[in-house]
């Protein structure tokens, strides 16, 4: 039962091809016979035809590589694939290079720490006799297993690929690497429709719906939209306001993303129930971002919202809202206070039926804190991880960063910090205003990862 580590190639041009591409990579995340090691960022390519394939099968590709650790044999491990690949969709029997929902290839296995592996199987070939010559396979191959060595060549898959297509504006297939991310964390840039925001708010409903088109083009694959300021010097805003802000952007969302399957997932950050019971009349916002936690006033309207919708509920911890004054017991342990305000909010949500499945905690960074609290918090973050539900983590341009940096400089920091963040399985979803800062933090720390 030697460990092995097992390159892999993901593609989709059928249907929702980034939410293939995210649930398959999410399933296998949770296969508990395998590890995942590492993702790369989805390449977006033409189809590839034989001569006379159909026209309708000329679809766009997305694609990716990650690589994953196991001691499954490589036939195995087909096995694992091919039931994966079923699971999502992908009929047994397909004609060769059709559209599919999604197909998972083993590009390349080897011993950990030692030699390539290659099988010579009726029904499997390792490695993968075509990817060498395939951008969309290579490309994301090189990004996660950049030291690899090339099969039959003596370059490694990052310079072998960039001695085949030195020029990235010249790939067979235009293979272009996006910013569209098909694996955890998620980031999620923040638009402020308001006057009050400490940092950021933008009352202009085409500014803010501009304003989510480049958050979406940096790489948020969600954007939370508030009306509402929460920082503790801003003052409470009544539901009435909150909805004449908020409408107009929800008109505009589906003008700007007409696309279904090219756009970001919405998120609505609010605490007004009556703003939640509205919004079951936009099946399109995916999530609600609850700055507080109403489960025990509001219980019947968390039911309803809960069996009318199939959007998330995120839980933040915010002992200041609406008392903007309330804090943490400054001689108790912060942790085990969120812990244990976390532990009753999933009782009482089972007690009122709604999934777990569909609960995300967020400890509430800067809400009812100090900063020793905050820096408490982050530290002891995978204690966080024993609630077996995703996280969510909003630290950007908190005033806890105040102890390093002032607000007009804590980009940097924030940035930083998701990079750290990045390294806790349980955090599903980062929050921030500058997204492409972050972005490319976990990019540089990919490229650190071996
Ligand atoms: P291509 O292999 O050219 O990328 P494809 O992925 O569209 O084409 P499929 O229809 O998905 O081809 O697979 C056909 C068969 O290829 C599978 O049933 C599988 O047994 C076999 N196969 C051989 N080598 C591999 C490999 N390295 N990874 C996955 N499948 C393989
Ligand atoms: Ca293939
Ligand atoms: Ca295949």
């Amino acid at each position: 039962m030697a460990l092995k580590q097992f390159l892999l190639g993901l593609g989709s041009n059928l249907g929702d091809s980034l939410s293939a591409l995210q649930r398959a990579v999410q399933l296998i995340a949770d296969h508990k016979q395998l590890k995942l090691l590492k993702v790369s960022p989805v390449y977006r390519s033409n189809a590839q035809l034989k001569p006379g394939a159909p026209a309708e099968w000329n679809l766009p590709f997305l694609n990716l590589a990650i690589l994953v650790e196991t001691n499954l044999t490589p036939l195995e491990l087909l096995q694992v694939t091919q039931r994966l690949e079923a699971r999502l969709g992908r009929p047994k029997k397909h004609l060769e290079w059709s559209p599919r929902t999604i197909d998972i290839d083993i590009l390349m296995a080897k011993f950990v720490k030692s030699s390539y592996i290659k099988v010579h199987h009726p029904r499997l070939k390792v490695p993968h006799p075509s990817f060498l010559e395939r951008p969309f396979a290579l490309l994301p191959a090189a990004y996660v297993a950049p030291d690899w060595i090339a099969p039959g060549a003596n370059l490694t898959l990052s310079s072998y690929a960039k001695q085949q297509w030195p020029d990235s504006r010249f790939v067979p297939f235009n293979t272009t690497c996006t910013t569209l991310s098909a694996h955890a964390p998620y980031l999620m840039g923040i638009i402020n429709v308001t006057a009050e925001s400490f940092s950021d708010g933008i009352l202009d409903t085409a500014k803010a719906l501009d304003a989510a088109k480049t958050l979406y083009q940096d790489g948020a694959a969600i954007i939370d939209v508030g009306a509402e300021a929460t920082n503790p010097n801003a003052p409470s805003l009544n539901a009435h306001v909150e909805w004449q802000r908020l409408e107009p952007f929800l008109a505009g969302w589906t003008k700007i993303f007409p696309d279904r399957l090219a756009r970001p997932k919405l998120s609505i950050d609010t605490y007004h129930v009556e703003t939640l019971v509205k919004l079951l009349n936009y099946p399109f916002v995916d999530y609600f971002n609850l700055v507080l936690d109403t489960l025990s006033e509001h219980g019947a309207v968390w039911q309803r919202l809960s069996q009318n919708s199939k959007a998330k509920f995120i839980f933040t911890h915010n002992l200041a809202l609406p008392n903007r004054s309330r804090c943490l017991d400054l001689a108790l342990d912060p942790t085990t206070q969120v812990l244990n305000w976390a532990k009753a909010l999933l009782k009482r949500a089972k007690a009122l039926k709604i999934p777990r499945s569909r609960i995300i905690i967020d400890p509430g960074l800067g809400f009812s804190k100090v900063s020793t609290q905050d820096w408490q918090l982050l530290r002891h973050l995978d204690r966080l991880s024993t609630l077996k539900v995703p996280l969510l983590v909003g630290h950007s341009r908190k005033s806890f960063l105040g102890d390093l940096a002032p607000l007009t400089e804590r980009d940097a920091l924030t940035a930083q910090l998701s990079a750290y963040l990045a390294k806790e399985p349980s955090v599903e979803i980062i929050r921030v205003h500058n997204v492409k800062a972050s972005r490319q933090a976990l990019q540089l720390s990919d490229l650190l990862t071996t």
